[in-house]
């Protein structure tokens, strides 16, 4: 059975289109690119935002603690003159006694900061000192000792200048430096006795300002200034050194303040400044200026970026692969119904559909690719059957054609009464020879002619009746058709008269043969119908020279009338000019 009708295969133009998972994946990972690099510059502006903040402050924090202890620290010493000023010794006793001297050396052994403590008259000469230091030399012209006439008094930092050679010497070689407090001392009735004053370290001040930068975070970088009220350097000593030689040149904001982002000596600092608090102090106008550098302060805002980095790029590697699988998950439902729609058409059969694509619409696209390859099967497997009912058909009506034309073939060839080839058959059959004999030679071989004419026929049917005559006829037709070879075309002449042609004979004396063959035959033969019977046979044989079919018969037909006239049941051949 031919294949039924396919459609070529569907290799579709779009084969240079992007894949579905392709696109997917593309849409999916830029997807989560542009969120994780928006979210992740949003969460990193925030965290840089808030770290500065939390820098500046933990600056600023720094610049006032610093300054609340270095106010508070002054603030206490301060008050330890004025409570001396005040003690009853002092108050009311002669202030160069020995129990002044006592009081003056126990306040100096209770304060390592404290150099020098002393009691001055009220014309500036030193009367009393702890350790004897300065006593009888003046010092009226020292501002200590003339604002502490008027009240409780702090003084800004200074060098010394009559003690400098009495104390021992620091130990770097530091100039001894000093900041004074004083307090006037007066009697019960507020009239002044005298001053009482005393020289502390400068470097009591200090340290106490590096007890705060030192509580800060190691590796913070931030350290803390004491600036004046004019903006100059206390303290470090060497930016303070640097200031003096016009070296260094603090920047500050335009209110003359220390805030925010400033430039020393080429390197940015996160700067903050706080007042000195302190009762008095405040003629000392003292500032607090903490500051770390930017570098440093921004350190862990670049941390935090390299970490936002690294876990966005883990994000990004672990949500890409999620993208891919997803997309995968998407489209091979969509691959696997395509793959199956090949299938269909190229195996012809019904193929598994997966159970579970995945999604309510992939399913419903699932079960109407079903349905359709269903319905498409059938109505495919129903014009099969319909072909193949026609093709039996067809065959059917060929074959019956085919008897048809035979039949025909034989009623148009045969005669219908003995069944031999009728005389139409026959002059054919001859002409045919006869055209064969003259395309390709005869090579020595010669078409014979036999005309047999049953003997006084007319009397079988005037004794037994035309039944029987025809019986008769048939059995000689029989006897005939049993005495030549099946190359041999036995016709019915007509009425009681029939011929063979015999092709292919050696010579005449072949035909004679043949011919005394079939007389002998009818004449040993009994006919049920009329009993014996002979026969008379006129042979003739074709020749060259025969323009048709018409020579070669009437030599057969003279023959024949020949062995009539020599009294029947004879056979007589009849030669070319014989
Ligand atoms: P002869 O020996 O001279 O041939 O004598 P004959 O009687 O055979 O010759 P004739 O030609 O006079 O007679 C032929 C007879 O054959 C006449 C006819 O009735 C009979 N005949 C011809 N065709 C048929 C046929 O188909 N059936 C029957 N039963 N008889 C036929
Ligand atoms: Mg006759
Ligand atoms: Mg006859």
């Amino acid at each position: 059975m031919p294949d039924a009708p396919t459609l070529p295969a569907a290799r579709p133009p779009h084969s240079r289109l992007p894949s579905l998972r392709g696109q997917l994946s593309l849409v999916l990972g830029g997807l989560v690119l542009a969120v994780l690099t928006s979210v992740g510059g949003y969460l990193g502006s925030l965290a840089t935002h808030e770290l500065y903040t939390a820098q500046a402050a933990a600056v600023r924090a720094t610049a006032q603690a610093a300054a609340e202890l270095l106010a508070s620290q002054l603030r206490d010493r301060e008050r330890e003159i004025e409570l001396l000023s005040l003690s009853p010794h002092l108050m009311e006793g002669p202030l160069d006694s020995r129990q002044a001297r006592d009081a003056l050396d126990r306040r100096k052994a209770l304060h390592d900061e404290f150099a020098w403590l002393g009691v001055v008259a009220a014309d500036g000469t030193v009367l009393q000192a702890s350790g004897g230091l300065l006593v009888g030399r003046s010092v009226a012209q020292r501002e200590w000792f003339i604002a502490g006439r008027e009240r409780v008094y702090v003084g800004d930092m200074h060098e010394a200048k009559l003690l400098a050679k009495l104390l021992p010497v620091l130990p770097d070689g530091e100039p001894t430096r000093f900041i004074d407090f004083s307090a006037p001392i007066r009697d019960a009735e507020g009239r002044l006795r005298g001053v009482v004053g005393t020289h502390a370290h400068w470097r009591w001040v200090t340290t106490l300002l590096d007890s705060v930068t030192r509580r800060q975070q190691p590796g913070s970088g931030i350290d803390a200034l004491i600036v004046d009220r004019r903006g100059r350097v206390l303290y470090p000593e060497a930016m303070k050194l640097a200031q003096a030689r016009g070296d260094a040149v603090l920047p500050r904001l335009s209110n003359g303040r220390f805030e925010g982002e400033l430039d020393f000596d080429g390197k940015t600092y996160l700067t903050s400044e706080a007042p000195l608090q302190a009762r008095t102090s405040a003629e000392l106008g003292w500032r607090i200026v903490a500051r770390q550098p930017l570098e440093l302060a921004m350190r862990p805002v670049r941390d935090l970026r390299r970490e936002l980095v690294l876990l966005g790029a883990l994000a990004a590697g672990v949500l890409t692969l999620a993208a891919l699988l997803l997309a995968r998950r998407i489209s091979r439902p969509v691959e696997q119904l395509a793959d199956i729609a090949e299938r269909v058409r190229a195996e012809r059969r019904m193929p598994e559909f997966p159970q579970d694509p995945g999604a309510h619409e992939l399913a419903r696209l699932s079960q109407a690719m079903q349905s359709m390859a269903r319905s498409l099967l059938a109505t495919e497997q129903e014009l099969q059957q319909a072909n193949a009912g026609l093709e039996a058909q067809v065959q059917q009506r060929t074959l019956e054609l085919q008897a048809a034309n035979a039949a025909l073939e034989h009623l148009a060839t045969r005669d219908p009464l003995t069944g031999l080839h009728n005389r139409r058959s026959l002059d054919a059959r001859l002409a045919d020879a006869l055209a064969l004999d003259r395309r390709y030679g005869h090579g020595g071989r010669v078409h014979g002619l036999l005309l047999i004419d049953a003997d006084h026929f007319k009397n079988v049917n005037d004794q037994h009746g035309h039944a029987a005559g025809d019986a008769v006829l048939r059995q000689l037709a029989a006897l005939l058709q049993a005495s030549v070879r099946t190359t041999d075309v036995a016709a019915r002449f007509g009425g009681e008269e029939f011929a063979v042609l015999l092709p292919e004979l050696s010579g005449p004396q072949e035909a004679v043969m043949v011919a005394e063959k079939i007389r002998s035959a009818v004449q040993d033969a009994v006919f049920p119908a009329a009993g014996r019977l002979t026969v008379s046979i006129g042979v003739s044989l074709a020749s060259p020279q025969d323009a048709d079919v018409r020579p070669l018969l009437e030599r057969a037909d003279e023959a024949l009338y020949e062995a009539k006239r020599g009294g029947r049941n004879a056979v007589r051949l009849k030669s070319l000019g014989g």
